[in-house]
């Protein structure tokens, strides 16, 4: 065991502060990883906050950071994909049971012994959770490791590892977009990677905001249209009109307005986690014969087909870089959807303290 530099929380109520955690020797698959970036996903703040307290309770101190991208520095006698100095991600989970059958199906995401990322029980008796990003290293199973491509800018390859592969997975999951209508409601982080996915795949995109000042980057990141989701008449215009929806919204919202956005036999797919139970209309379903669904991050190996499409496309999370000594502000600002568009950390600050 060796201690690595974190930050973490203390309490729901506690701002970040500076800390020591243990990681693991590497041993078997492990690979040590130094971090270089990190994204803050809206989920972490949720974590942090405990607002998903019913489903997955906090516990503290807690390390988040699931958006990780970095330089691997040591590798374990077993490690067959990796070596030191490749550039390397890890997202929202570090471990399965690898037998059952989701696992069997590269869907590692709905393993029943998964371990994520943080706040996870730590099977490995380290700590008693593990701990995320938010430190200048982790040691994580090869299983788990993905290779980053060396095109793209780190910064912006971050939040790919959960923002990325979150709104990549539903959007390949429907079928064929191309020329299809497809709603993205939010524009946050998973939301401006919807965005880009879609246009990539040839839909016409319309962007659903509650933010006026988000219009123009929306249109400068592929949307075709934007809709204030605030003003009525706009909303009634598109009523009926799309084939496929993604809603990414954080927080408590009216998913029947839309529901009916929808057209005959459309699908709204889920991946915003509001802390509490959303009301559906069913007669907004019925009429239309319209689906809703859900949609958790992806599987690795989904993930790796996402990062060599982005590495092939130029495809990467716009983001503002911060030192981690920030960190507290940049929270107050992703609580008020105020971040173009992804938060990513700059982990140097981390060593130099
Ligand atoms: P984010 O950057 O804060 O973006 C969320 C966006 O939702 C905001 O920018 C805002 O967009 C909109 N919004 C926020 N509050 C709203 C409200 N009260 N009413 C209407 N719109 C509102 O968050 P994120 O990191 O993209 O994450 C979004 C959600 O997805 C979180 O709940 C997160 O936990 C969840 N998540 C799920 C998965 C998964 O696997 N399913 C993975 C990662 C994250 P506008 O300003 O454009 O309105
Ligand atoms: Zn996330």
């Amino acid at each position: 065991m060796y201690q690595a530099k974190a930050y973490s929380v203390t309490s729901a109520t506690s701002p970040f502060s500076s800390d020591t955690i243990p990681r693991r020797e590497t041993t078997g698959r492990d690979v040590q990883i130094e971090i270089l970036f990190c994204g803050i996903c809206h989920s972490d703040l949720h974590t942090v906050r405990d607002e998903w307290h019913s489903v997955m309770p906090t516990t503290y101190p807690c390390v988040p950071g699931h958006e990780i991208v970095g330089r691997v520095t040591k590798v374990g006698t077993e490690v067959t994909r990796f070596k030191a100095g490749e550039l390397v991600g890890v997202g929202c989970m570090v471990d399965s049971d690898h037998i059952c059958p989701t696992c069997q199906e590269h869907l590692e995401q709905f393993c029943n012994n998964g371990t994520f990322t943080y706040n996870s029980p730590d099977k490995h008796g380290t700590a008693p959770v593990t701990y995320g990003g938010y430190s200048e290293s982790i040691v994580v199973d090869e299983r788990f490791v993905l290779s980053v491509p060396e095109n793209l800018d780190l910064a912006g390859v971050a939040p790919l590892l959960c923002a990325g592969i979150t709104t990549y997975s539903p959007i390949r999951r429907w079928g064929d977009i191309k020329g299809k209508k497809v709603g993205v409601v939010g524009l946050g982080g998973l939301g401006h990677m919807g965005v880009k996915f879609a246009k990539a795949f040839g839909a016409h995109v319309v962007v659903f905001t509650t933010s006026p000042g988000k219009k123009e980057d929306a249109l400068r990141l592929g949307a075709h249209e934007v809709i204030i989701s605030t003003n009525a008449e706009e909303m009634q215009q598109h009523a009926g009109t799309f084939n496929f929806i993604l809603d990414t919204i954080a927080a408590d919202h009216d998913i029947n307005a839309y529901i009916n956005m929808l057209g005959r036999d459309g699908n709204i797919t889920l991946v915003g986690a509001p802390e509490t139970p959303l009301q559906v209309s069913a007669f907004a379903l019925l009429f239309g014969r319209k689906s809703l669904s859900g949609s958790l991050i992806g599987g690795i190996a989904e993930t790796q087909e996402m990062l060599d499409f982005c590495g092939s496309h130029n495809i990467t999370s716009d983001v503002e870089i911060i030192p981690i000594q920030q960190i507290n502000e940049a929270y107050e600002r992703l609580a008020k959807s105020d971040v173009k568009y992804r938060f990513s950390i700059d982990m140097a600050s981390l060593k130099a303290e």
